[in-house]
């Protein structure tokens, strides 16, 4: 890189924000000091939290330049502050992970009171973090209205903020900088006080909030009144929620979006789909039924949509990994639920079954997890509101004749923080979340919630305090090793471990699935355990979904003829 000319190098080290053994930071001692930077000027960078007890390693390493993550710990500023002489400082204060504007006038004191105690030569004004977080630009999206525009950058406008704040910090500001100035600062305001943001309903709900709204009777007594409801044989077994979602669905929709195809036209349409699907299980014997999700795009765009407080950019495009990008949706401002969302549907496909039809819903913390979200209030205040909009559903379900209810929470491990300090907080709210959304209904109606991609070791009496009826996880990969936390733990409730890795296309035969429920019930007793696929069936096809289903519920049968005990008895 020398010898093409480059000048600056940036090496980065993000595992600097998380806890290091004492041989990690040893490790990063001896390798720093195999690197030979000859001329090249380099910045040590780490961001999504402060260095906090690894900031003296992170200065002892031979880097011209640190940057800092402003946004998300700006208690650093006065480490900045006190940078050993010669260092560079990075200030990352645009924040490179969110969608919002910032308010540069604030962000500018910042760049003045270091600028002031090292000398411009020695600072760097940046984003937080990579823009590879953010959208590209905003020019470019033509579905938000020009409000929530005005509220909003993405990251050809971060940079504009960035240039903007140098050249305003070295004094040469001109009519463009300061206009450009002037129109952040009313944005910021704006949307401060904007009644778009702030429903005082909803503020008012989340402030009322008492132990009781996450309060259930005990899981025992509530097993028993379950078991009595619904009748189910021991190995029950379900799937997840999402039947194929078939190119012809997904046509069907974008005609619908189009305009194209009336909404009665495509209602009539998913009812037919519903209908099949659930005849299909009746058929197999599937003791507890769903209708399928045909309705929804994906399981937090479809709820999203139907709450308020939720915007839906047409361009956001972000990486997930690899090739795959997403475009999560904005949380912008308070949400509620004006109305339901499911209902609907889970009480058709109720209507053409004897069988308890489980309703799906996609829980608190996946819903802001998969989102971009305000940063504004506090994200804990954020799940708040969107568990009670969830609990409004999951009684609206009740009362509509589902007597068991899914609430899909597979974001809630990703969702820990890199701190293991913070662990315990974020469980806290979490867990709480999960329970609110939960405890509106009857001791007889049935919750369960769905994990997948998940490790629950270290986070197992959280799973415990989740304290749902029945929990799904995705095991058919790892051979059942996932659910040795649960054995570990003793977990009490009912508990689906994934006979069926719908990541790929092979389709196992009954003996290998029963195989799997056999390594399980060595450890578990028989009457705790259900039987389904590893997640939802959206991504396969019918024709390789038709015989891992059938052979799945051959596997209950035999799982149940090796068996003594009746589940009712
Ligand atoms: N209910 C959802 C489905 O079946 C769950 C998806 C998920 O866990 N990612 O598609
Ligand atoms: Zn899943």
């Amino acid at each position: 890189l020398a010898a093409a000319g480059v000048q600056w190098v940036q090496l980065d080290e993000p595992c600097l924000a998380t806890d290091l053994s004492a041989a990690e930071k040893a490790a990063f001692q001896s390798a720093y000091k195999q690197l030979n930077f000859g001329s090249i000027k380099t910045v040590l960078t780490a961001y999504f939290d402060g260095y906090r007890d690894n900031l003296e390693l992170a200065l002892s390493l031979p880097t011209t330049g640190i940057h800092f993550d402003l946004v998300r710990a700006p208690e650093q500023l006065s480490a900045v502050l006190a940078l050993p002489a010669g260092k560079i400082a990075s200030l990352g204060l645009i924040d490179g992970r969110n969608v919002w504007r910032s308010s540069l006038s604030k962000k500018l004191e910042v760049v003045k009171e270091v600028v002031a105690k090292l000398g411009a030569d020695r600072v760097i004004v940046a984003g937080s973090c990579s823009l590879q977080h953010s959208p590209i630009d905003l020019s470019e999206e033509n579905k938000l209205d020009a409000e929530l525009k005005g509220w909003m950058a993405y990251a050809v406008q971060k940079l504009e903020e960035i240039a903007a704040l140098k050249a305003a910090a070295s004094g040469n500001a001109d009519a463009t900088v300061k206009a450009f100035f002037e129109a952040n600062d009313k944005a910021a305001a704006s949307r401060l006080t904007s009644p778009r943001i702030h429903n005082p309903a909803v503020k008012d709900r989340v402030a009322k909030i008492t132990a009781k709204d996450s309060q259930r009777t005990p899981f025992a007594s509530r097993q028993k009144l379950q078991q009595a409801a619904l009748g189910l044989p021991l190995y029950p077994t379900t799937t997840i929620g999402s039947f194929p979602q078939t190119q012809e669905v997904r046509e069907a929709r974008a005609a619908w979006k189009r305009g194209e195809l009336t909404e009665a036209k495509y209602e009539e349409f998913l009812e037919k789909k519903i209908q099949e699907t659930v005849q299909y299980q009746e058929e197999i014997g599937i003791d507890v039924p769903v209708h399928g999700e045909f309705e929804r795009n994906d399981m937090v765009e479809y709820f999203g949509e139907q709450l308020q407080g939720y915007a839906f950019s047409k361009n956001g495009w972000v990486q997930s990994y690899g090739s795959r990008y997403v475009k999560p949706p904005i949380i912008f401002g308070d949400v509620s639920r004006p109305e339901p969302m499911t209902v609907r549907w889970s009480k058709y496909a109720q209507s053409l079954t004897k069988k308890p039809m489980k309703g799906m819903l996609t829980g608190p913390v996946t819903m802001l997890q998969w989102s971009f979200v305000r940063d504004d209030q506090p994200r804990e205040t954020t799940t708040k509101q969107i568990a009670l909009a969830i609990r409004d559903e999951v009684v609206d379900l009740e009362k509509a004749g589902i007597t068991i209810i899914q609430i899909d929470e597979p974001a809630f491990r990703e969702g820990l923080p890199l701190r293991k300090a913070e662990w315990a907080n974020y469980l806290r709210w979490a867990v709480e979340t999960f329970r609110i959304s939960a405890a509106g209904v009857a001791d007889t109606t049935q919750i369960h919630t769905h994990m997948c991609y998940s490790e629950f070791n270290d986070i197992m009496p959280s799973i415990g305090d989740m304290d749902a009826d029945v929990i799904s996880i995705e095991t058919a990969r790892s051979q059942m090793e996932l659910l040795e936390a649960f054995i570990n733990y003793k977990y009490p409730a009912e508990i689906g471990p994934g006979v069926y890795d719908i990541h790929s296309p092979r389709q196992p035969g009954a003996e290998e699935m029963a195989n799997l429920l056999r390594k399980a019930v060595k450890r578990l007793d028989p009457s705790q355990v259900w039987v389904n696929p590893d997640c939802g069936l959206k991504t396969r096809k019918w024709n390789e979904v038709k015989p891992a289903l059938s052979a799945m519920v051959n596997a209950a049968k035999i799982m149940r003829s090796e068996s003594p005990e009746s589940k009712v008895a």
